[in-house]
């Protein structure tokens, strides 16, 4: 297994817009009127939600926002398969991402991740990372790095 590719914190304030085009959902400052990635003018506020995913692809920073009513899927997408909320499959180490890796969801007011694959699942609270046994789940708290399959991400929530 090889390390993770991406270990840059883009760290969320919920100040920022994001890129709604399912294939960019680049982060952008607040005051953008254009995607400067993709050209695209459909942009929305990462503020009517309440926790996001941050990462990063070739440097550029790149969001996904979790919804409070909804489980999110994250994984991998295969061509004509529905994508997951949070598709890792243009991210290097996609590879080790499973279709369904993991699901994120609000229970009770303590956000949670379980484990659907095999691959590994770390989670990193504090800098002490504690691996996710397959099947199993782990609390998360805004700021912790996640390491899905070879990807690392950064899970923010509103506090
Ligand atoms: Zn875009």
């Amino acid at each position: 297994m090889t390390d993770a590719h991406i270990d840059r914190a883009i760290v969320l304030d919920f100040t920022e817009l994001r890129c709604l085009d399912r294939r960019c959902r680049t982060l952008l400052p607040g005051d953008a009127e254009i995607c400067d990635e993709c050209g695209g003018t459909n942009l929305g506020p990462l503020a009517a939600f309440p926790a996001a995913l941050s990462t990063t692809l070739e440097d550029r920073p790149v969001v996904f926002a979790l919804e409070a009513t909804r489980p999110a899927i994250v994984g991998r997408s295969v061509p004509g398969g529905e994508p997951p909320d949070v598709d890792l499959a243009r991210f290097p180490g996609a590879a080790a991402v499973h279709r369904r890796h993991a699901v994120i969801t609000l229970e009770e007011s303590a956000w949670r991740i379980i484990h659907n694959g095999e691959n590994p699942l770390r989670v990193e609270h504090a800098g002490v990372p504690k691996d996710v046994a397959p099947n199993g789940s782990a609390l998360l708290r805004s700021g912790d790095r996640l390491i899905v399959g070879s990807v690392a991400l950064y899970f923010f929530a509103v506090e």
